[in-house]
């Protein structure tokens, strides 16, 4: 099986890439998600001809802009970085997220200190060149920092997001674009937008209701953008609830009435922070095989990314 492509900063693999001669190896990237990735590593500074070992380089703010000058002196590694960014760009489309190694002033994507001529701290709010330029080419792109992806929550919804943005990407966009392969997409993810975002969820599907009205690449283009924005938002325990009280009327027929007693238990005890979201979701999940109602069977919401990740154990 080939993973799906994602990139992410080289360091992060292991690699001695740092500007002194380390790296930062994430196990959790290296041991669990390239068995579903296929990362594509790039180092910008070493990329852009900065060589390793390296100086140490930060952020400089000068009225044109920020600059890449290093710690100690003026030396300016601005143009070789833009330089290496335009022609590495666009061969990034067919990603389908990206993970970021935190604090750097080429990777980092957030909290990235900003230094005034003289080298001072002027503000904690910056963000690195390459991971700018990646956020502002690819608006719909998952982008997270590997040290947020200890965050259990933080890494659901990145690993969420990826998967979806793959089925988009290699089911509705470019020239597979038809009217019927955006409505069995929004088909599918019906119930996650449901979860993530109730407000979007009601935009979303009026949208999609005359699609003769415009250029369908032009709804395409307004759909996607509002689903991942959607799919940014925290799921709270009570949105995940009122999901799956949703699916469960669907399943209304097909369920004995002791099995629907106990999945309702499971689903409050959810609700109150007793037991993970795989609980009652492994519950709905049973209900769903048992008596299989297809337009169930092809909702992401119930298997959103492979259960061996582990995910639904944590939130
Ligand atoms: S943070 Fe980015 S630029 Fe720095 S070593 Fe890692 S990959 Fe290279």
């Amino acid at each position: 099986m080939t993973g799906i492509p994602v990139g992410i900063s080289t360091c992060l693999l292991g690699k001695e890439v740092r500007h002194d001669g380390g790296h930062k190896h994430s196990r959790f990237c290296t041991q669990v998600l390239s068995r579903h990735f296929d990362f594509r590593s790039i180092c910008p500074e070493l990329e852009a001809g900065l060589g390793v070992p390296r100086p140490a380089i930060h952020l400089r703010e000068y009225r044109d802009g920020l600059r890449l000058i290093e710690t100690r002196g003026t030396a300016d590694h601005t143009d070789a970085m833009h330089g290496f960014i335009d022609e590495v760009m666009p061969s990034l489309a067919d990603l389908r997220g990206y993970i970021l190694m935190a604090k750097s002033p080429s990777c980092g994507m957030e909290r990235i200190k900003v230094h005034n001529e003289n080298g001072n701290v002027t503000r904690r709010d910056g963000r690195g060149l390459f991971a700018e330029a990646l956020m502002q080419h690819y608006p719909l792109m998952p982008v997270e920092e590997e040290g947020r992806l200890n965050d259990d929550t933080l890494r659901e919804n990145f690993i969420e997001r990826v998967f979806a943005y793959d089925d988009w990407m290699q089911n509705v966009a470019g020239d597979r674009l038809t009217g019927r392969a955006l409505i069995e997409f929004h088909t599918r993810h019906k119930f996650q937008l449901l979860a993530h975002s109730e407000k979007i969820y009601r935009q979303l599907g009026p949208m999609l209701g005359d699609l003769k009205s415009e250029p369908l690449a032009d709804i395409a283009d307004r759909y996607i953008t509002l689903f991942m924005e959607a799919m940014t938002q925290r799921v709270r325990r009570g949105s995940h609830v009122n999901a799956m009280q949703h699916l469960m009327g669907y399943l209304r027929d097909s369920m004995a009435d002791e099995d629907r007693k106990v999945l309702m238990e499971q689903v409050q005890a959810y609700h109150r922070g007793e037991v993970p979201l795989v609980v009652p979701m492994t519950l709905l999940r049973m209900a769903q095989r048992r008596e299989p109602v297809d337009y169930l069977h092809s909702q992401k919401y119930l298997t959103p990314y492979p259960d061996e990740l582990g995910l639904r154990n944590r939130v």
